[in-house]
């Protein structure tokens, strides 16, 4: 009998608690790393050898703001991620999710799901299981269910203030103490099953609110209040300060966000996931800001970590379904409903008017940038072509109108089927470089799973390599890898992943560093009900193990399914 089932041989090992990096081979053997050696092990040894002279060898990616939630239903891998190097991952975030739901509810969490995370509700309709009801119940399905990737789920609180209170109430009043008694209830029962915390989204009902429901209102959570809040995070500070939270924060007061946000972390005893920080290249007061508090609240004591997204934040869409500029009122309205209906009030003259008003005056939507500055990407009709490359300020002085009525003539004549690019503005690799600076911060919103019309972020792993370590030598190869998998490991209370480590279960990506690469954006037509999405594949990954199993060879897919549910506390 073999004394290993995988030999990785000849390796560059890069083990993700920032050694440097040494020659040396892993053995493998029942999905746990057995040893991990600088002699070459014998390859008579293993039944599968990997030779991986010349590679990387290092910790499988561990992605913690995921909304896989369906997707995990279809798609084992949970793509883009598990394409990228991530073996394990967390669903729930942002206060969103499908358990607790009745079953005569499922059809509004998924209404609200289309449009708050823009996940096509006919892929969900026809892709999604339903066979649970409680959070517990969920996590059971999660377990069956066939998956190449390890998966962990917050408990999202935003369906629990639902089950409670109803929907309506939720949104529109406040708990009473009975009702948040319930909800603590609730929220014990679901992390007593294995949920790794509690989040939430909190953007309020104003400017921020980019994030909303499928009729344009705020989502239960933007609307809770901080009484609920800290009450939850006191159920964690009586289960022993376990697990912890994730939250995005921003209404229109960021000092008052912050205080808020440390409170939590006081109040828990846990560490705090922070949404989201990034880099504003006009801008660099803004994360300079964040990131001198999240220094100072950790010499406070209190465990505040930054999630920060370091890939690109630009967005590709058409205004079929376009929902992030929900916190401008006027642009709100006319990205409400169906296409027919999108398409009469943008030719209403009223809302013409306003949406010329706020080009003019009104202040930058805060996920896209600027309007003037969005471009034509792409037109559905061959007479327009000329546009094609245009921005909007552009295409204003080309048509010799207002800059917004070019824009709408056009989506309009084209039944909203043109192709609309916003330029990234997190751009500033000097700038982009100061996010690392802090021992506090998390590389990775891949959002995997959720706006999946205008977003690939989910390749945040592997352009973290190549555009941070590789071409900008922001931070070495040793710290990129701690900061893909050891430090948000450690920060979710994971306690035997995040590493290349003797015993832990065999989580590795055995890469070429030199040939590392998100490959272009595409269209695949590869949801449930015949739905599409944009994605970016990767190059550059030769192996990737999931439990000691490879997932993927050279970016095929080898149809395992090794990936296990994580129960917060026992994995
Ligand atoms: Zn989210």
């Amino acid at each position: 009998m073999a004394q290993f089932d995988t030999v990785i041989l000849n390796g560059t090992i890069v083990d993700g608690t920032r050694t440097p990096r040494f020659q040396g081979s892993v053995g493998i053997k029942d999905g746990a790393i057995a040893v991990i050696s600088r002699e070459v092990l014998p390859a008579a040894t293993a039944s599968q050898v990997v030779d991986a002279q010349g590679l990387i060898v290092a910790p499988g990616f561990i992605d913690l703001h995921t909304h896989y939630d369906a997707q995990i239903q279809w798609d084992p891998y949970a793509t883009l991620s598990g394409w990228h190097g991530v073996t394990s991952l967390v669903v729930g975030n942002c206060g969103f999710g499908f358990a607790p739901v009745r079953p005569e509810e499922r059809d509004r969490a998924m209404l609200s799901m289309s449009r708050v995370e823009s996940i096509p509700f006919e892929s969900m309709k026809a892709g999604m299981l339903w066979d649970w009801i409680t959070f517990p119940e969920w996590l059971s399905t999660l377990e069956r269910i066939p998956k190449g990737v390890n998966v962990l789920s917050y408990v999202p609180v935003g369906p629990l203030m639902i089950w409670v209170m109803g929907l309506e109430a939720a949104k529109s009043r406040r708990p009473t103490k009975s009702e948040i008694a319930e909800m603590c209830r609730l929220l014990n029962d679901a992390l007593d099953a294995g949920g790794c915390g509690w989040s939430t989204q909190r953007l309020g009902d104003g400017f921020m609110s980019v994030q909303r429901d499928y009729d344009g209102t705020p989502m239960v959570t933007d609307m809770m209040g901080d009484e609920e809040c800290l009450a939850f995070a006191e159920v964690l500070r009586q289960r022993g300060s376990t697990g912890h939270i994730q939250i995005t924060q921003a209404k229109d007061d960021i000092h008052r966000d912050m205080a808020f946000v440390e409170k939590l972390a006081e109040v828990s005893g846990c560490p705090v996931l922070f949404n989201a920080i990034q880099v504003n290249n006009y801008h660099p007061h803004q994360h300079r800001r964040l990131m001198d508090w999240i220094e100072a609240a950790q010499a406070r004591g209190n465990q505040v970590y930054g999630q920060a997204i370091t890939v690109g934040n630009d967005l590709t869409y058409t205004f079929e379904d376009f929902n992030l500029l929900d916190g401008v009122d006027i642009w709100r309205e006319v990205t409400l409903g169906t296409v027919a209906e999108r398409k009469a009030k943008m030719l209403n003259e009223d809302n013409r008017a306003a949406l010329r008003d706020h080009y003019d005056h009104g202040r930058m939507p805060i996920t896209t940038g600027p309007v003037r500055e969005f471009i034509v990407l792409d037109t559905a009709k061959p007479e327009n072509k000329t546009c094609v490359g245009k921005s909007i300020a552009q295409l204003g002085e080309m048509t010799g109108k207002h800059p917004i009525d070019a824009l709408v003539d056009l989506v309009v004549d084209e039944e909203l089927q043109t192709t609309i690019f916003t330029p990234p503005f997190n751009t500033d690799a000097e700038l982009n470089g100061e996010l690392m600076q802090s021992e506090y911060t998390v590389p990775g919103v891949s959002d995997g799973g959720a706006h999946t019309k205008f977003i690939t972020l989910g390749r945040y792993t592997t352009d973290f390599i190549t555009d941070f370590c590789r071409d900008h030598q922001n931070v070495s190869l040793e710290e990129a890898h701690y900061r893909l998998s050891a430090l948000p490991a450690k920060m979710a209370g994971f306690r035997d992943r995040g590493l290349l480590k003797e015993g832990m279960p065999a989580d590795v990506v055995v890469y070429d560093l030199e040939n590392l690469r998100s490959t272009p954006p595409e269209v695949a037509f590869d949801f449930p009900a015949s739905e599409w999405r944009r994605i970016q594949k990767a190059e550059g990954y030769r192996w990737i193990f999931v439990n000691g199993e490879a997932t993927f060879i050279d970016g095929e897919c080898t149809h395992k399914t090794p990936g296990r549910l994580l129960r917060h506390g026992t994995a």
